[in-house]
């Protein structure tokens, strides 16, 4: 409020120094940030193409879309606090999915998952939050324990609630903590997990055939469960978002899911096994480095073939995402600026897909993740050069907020061009702001049976060694 106050005062201002009667002044839009884990041009491509993804090519009609610049590590708690904060990880001080903890007890060195209190850079909805827009956030990476917004946070740990059927003590859930009572109803248990990928026709398989496909080492032994689990904690972020929506809209409404990643890690797998077969073994590794350009250009063209055959086997994620995304635009502010953005993609690496440099043959740069801008003023422009750091001082200039000069990125100020939109504004600074909440140290207790299953997920996709 104050701050709408302060935008009409100095439109009054300036609209009475020009000498022209006062206009009311144009609303500020909300906006809507969907994150989309390792979302993938590599896989929307080919699916929108085909006609199986509507919700997208809706969106997309009309929407200033490019490759999104990612960095190594490509690890999403790093680069998703990135993207939250417009800075490099040694300003927000997330590193890694994990921290160990020398401390604890003396000699025991203990490994754990990170949490937002190490975060040391302010993120978008403080900031905004800060100056008067309301706030709602869902599974943002790195937001556990759940740190008062003007609004509510519903932090990065719904695998803490997984399988339960009534509240239950989880007091850093989310903020404000009575929330947590009126979300417990959508508690989604593994078996209403296991329906919801039935519903999206995630592979059908035994259990013992499922383990036997998605096993890649001892540690993906039960990885069956874990996708499930995964499904589940998104069917969190979808059922939550849409009755939170319901009952209005934030200034701010930033929410993440993660299914686009995880399967995206084995899931291809499930491509028609046929061609798998046959262009696989031709698509080596060593080929793509191959000191022959012809070979190279010709390997090239087969991963340009297997794409689309890849991208048909991750449709039941890609599917998930679409109808989040047509949930979405259903329960806001047709006005809003809505922005898809994934923190990298996938790409052809010794003999699968992947994002991180664990296997052999990986491309020399972080396969790019996907910018997808839609709203009042935003031009249909193909955005280049665009990457992590430039999200959070977009969302500022979107709302003539000042971009902080100690941010890394950019507002991408060239998407601001189409109708509706004045002529462009200057960029507006501020120095800093600051380092955001961090309210407690970093608690001295245990690992509880949660934390100790999320460290297990991390290791099943290779992150902890
Ligand atoms: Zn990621």
């Amino acid at each position: 409020m104050k701050n709408s106050f302060w935008w009409s005062a100095v439109v009054l201002a300036l609209a009475v120094a020009a000498g022209c009667s006062p206009s009311p002044p144009p609303p500020k839009p909300k906006v809507a940030v969907i994150g989309l884990d390792g979302l993938s041009w590599t896989f929307l491509d080919p699916l929108i193409a085909a006609g199986q993804l509507p919700n997208f090519e809706r969106l997309l009609d009309g929407a200033a879309t490019g490759e999104l610049e990612s960095f190594r590590p490509t690890r999403s708690a790093i680069l998703w606090t990135s993207v939250a904060t417009g800075k490099t990880m040694e300003k927000h001080g997330i590193t890694d999915f994990t921290f160990v903890d020398e401390g604890a007890m003396e000699e025991i060195e203990e490994v754990r998952l990170v949490t937002g209190m190490r975060r040391t850079a302010a993120t978008i909805w403080e900031i905004l939050g800060e100056l008067g827009y309301s706030i709602g956030v869902v599974n943002w990476w790195v937001t556990h324990p759940a740190t008062p917004v003007n609004g509510y946070l519903v932090s990065d740990r719904l695998k803490a609630v997984m399988n339960r059927e009534a509240v239950v003590e989880e007091p850093d859930l989310v903020y404000p903590p009575m929330l947590l009572a009126e979300l417990a109803p959508m508690f989604v248990s593994q078996t209403r997990a296991h329906r919801t990928m039935r519903t999206y026709d995630f592979p059908r398989y035994s259990r013992e055939r499922a383990e036997a496909m998605y096993a890649t080492s001892p540690a993906s032994q039960n990885l069956y469960e874990r996708l499930r689990s995964y499904v589940g904690q998104d069917r969190m972020v979808k059922d939550w978002s849409r009755h939170l929506l319901a009952k209005g809209q934030p200034d701010l409404f930033a929410a993440i899911m993660r299914i686009t990643d995880v399967f995206a890690h084995f899931g291809y797998r499930f491509a028609d096994r046929e061609t798998l077969e046959r262009m696989v073994p031709e698509i080596t590794v060593r080929r793509l480095t191959h000191s022959d350009a012809a070979v190279r250009e010709r390997t090239a063209a087969l991963v340009e073939e297997l794409n689309p055959v890849v991208a048909n086997a991750m449709l039941p994620a890609y599917k998930y995402a679409d109808d989040f995304i047509g949930e979405v635009l259903a329960a806001i502010d047709p006005s809003s600026i809505v922005i898809v953005v994934s923190d990298h993609g996938f790409a052809w690496a010794g003999g699968g897909y992947a994002h991180t440099q664990s296997r052999q043959g990986y491309p020399d740069a972080a396969p790019p993740g996907v910018i997808a801008l839609k709203g009042p003023g935003i031009s249909p422009i193909r955005i280049e050069g665009a990457g992590l750091f430039d999200i959070a001082p977009t969302i500022l200039y979107a709302l003539d907020e000042a971009v902080g000069r100690d941010m890394d990125g950019q507002a991408l100020t060239a998407v601001f061009g189409g109708d509706g939109a004045a002529e462009a504004r200057d960029v507006k600074f501020v120095a800093t702001y600051g380092t955001g909440l961090r309210q407690r140290e970093v608690a001295d207790s245990p690992l509880t049976e949660s934390e100790q299953e999320m460290l297990e997920d991390l290791r099943s996709l290779g992150y902890i060694r």
